[in-house]
């Protein structure tokens, strides 16, 4: 292992807004009900003022206010390490770097737009901010957010995530937030499939459904999404500000970039300050999102208008869609079950900018396995999607005598999953 410093210059003190920098716009999202390209009022219902200020935003760079700096300070920068025990054990020629979101409060990358999302909330007087959680990243990180900013979380947790982990519900309520079963009795959204099933297991289109629905029935409830909305990716974007300057200390500049994708933001977050490199014509760098088989948005979904949720809430978004009907089966990294992906992401992979992959269990597991024997860390189910694509880059390169620099997101650990290493044997061959 060999470690970037994590001078606190190199925490970004403006956040990356690749809509300055595309060729082409990606096509709005449409109002659902007139179908006619949605204004910024139209969202005053769901959102917070100031946070759909930040979702129009043109400007290239948007400004990372104090507050919010102060609580990033507390676990960023993050550090960017060199895995070079595993680099050792593959025999490859390729050198491989990671971003490590794990050391935030709350182990994963989701606690950058919880804080903002918290903050802005705080400033627009909003009293409580519903939300869903899949494997319970998300809404911890906004519970922690509240906490810190003075909001508080109501939290629709996937039913199959809620029942298989337990850890992420209590951390919840440690920091003082109320969470909730989905799809549950509460709200018209939950009542549709918890008529017909009490055990359904639930997806992040239904919790999203119920959590949309508080906050437009709710007095002084606001909703906050976690990732695929433009402003969620570019307040992630820290990660790839603080992984440029901490990639330069070793002299180097990535030719290939790989995260994991649910909604799309941990990728984009890293990825799009490198696009734009790319997009101003000076490098050649890859761009590579990997999703589970199991839950194909980016390699096997349509790419048209779909809604975000799976009732027909939310605006309607162009991207690549498997559909809101449908329902990914219970998979150890909840946080990737969702029928969607962010449209800016979407839109980079229509430009031929993105590159997909899904991979299946096995390969991921026999990955993250390997890395946690290499490099001790054990990552997030999620995260160990991005640690297989590297391995598998870094074998290639090995059999076609390439000696490309990859860098990757480990968007978060692995520790409260540890449940789904168990079910899975636990170890892959050595
Ligand atoms: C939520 C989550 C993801 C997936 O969400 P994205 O928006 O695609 O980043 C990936 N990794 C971890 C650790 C997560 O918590």
């Amino acid at each position: 292992m060999r470690f970037a410093s994590r001078k606190d210059e190199y925490l970004p003190r403006a956040f990356y807004n690749i809509k300055a920098d595309l060729p082409a716009p990606p096509k709005p999202p449409l109002h659902p009900a007139t179908k006619e390209p949605l204004r910024p009022e139209d969202l005053e219902a769901i959102f917070p003022k100031s946070f759909i200020r930040q979702e129009g935003a043109t400007d290239r760079f948007v400004p990372v206010p104090g507050p919010v700096l102060e609580a990033y300070s507390v676990f960023r920068p993050t550090p960017l390490v060199e895995a070079t025990a595993l680099e050792k054990s593959l025999g490859t020629p390729a050198r491989i770097f990671y971003k490590y979101e794990g050391v935030g409060p709350v182990g994963s990358h989701k606690t950058n737009t919880a804080l903002m999302q918290a903050y802005l909330a705080a400033q627009d007087g909003v009293k409580t901010l519903a939300t869903e959680t899949g494997a319970g990243q998300w809404g911890s990180a906004l519970a922690y957010a509240g906490s810190r900013f003075g909001v508080e979380t109501r939290v629709f947790m996937v039913r199959s995530s809620f029942r298989q982990k337990p850890g992420r519900r209590i951390i919840m309520e440690l920091f003082g937030g109320s969470v909730l079963e989905s799809p549950g009795p509460t709200t018209d959204a939950g009542r549709r499939f918890f008529g017909q099933d009490p055990d359904h297991p639930g997806s992040l289109g239904i919790a999203i459904s119920e959590a949309v629905e508080a906050a437009l029935k709710g007095r002084g409830v606001k909703y906050a999404l976690g990732s695929v909305l433009d402003s969620v990716l570019m307040h992630q974007t820290v990660i790839g500000l603080e992984a440029e300057r901490q990639m330069e200390e070793f002299g180097v500049v990535p030719d290939t970039v790989i995260g994991c994708v649910g909604g799309g933001s941990n990728f984009a977050g890293l990825s799009f300050p490198f696009v734009r490199h790319k997009l101003a014509g000076g490098r050649e760098t890859r761009f590579i999102a990997v999703e589970p088989d199991a839950c194909p948005s980016l390699t096997r979904g349509e790419l048209r208008y779909d809604f975000g949720d799976s009732v027909g809430l939310t605006p309607l978004l162009f991207m690549h869609t498997l559909g809101m009907d449908f329902v990914p089966p219970p998979l150890h990294a909840g946080g990737l079950r969702y029928h969607g992906m962010a449209p800016l992401v979407s839109h980079l992979a229509s430009l031929g900018l993105v590159e997909a992959r899904a991979l299946d269990p096995r390969t991921v597991f026999d990955a993250a396995t390997l890395f946690m024997r290499t490099e001790g860390v054990l990552p997030a189910p999620e995260s160990s999607h991005a640690v297989a694509a590297a391995v598998d880059e870094a074998v290639r390169a090995k059999a076609e005598g390439r000696r490309p620099v990859i860098l990757f997101n480990l968007s978060g650990h692995g520790f409260l999953d540890i449940g789904a290493y168990a079910r899975n044997g636990g170890a892959g061959p050595a």
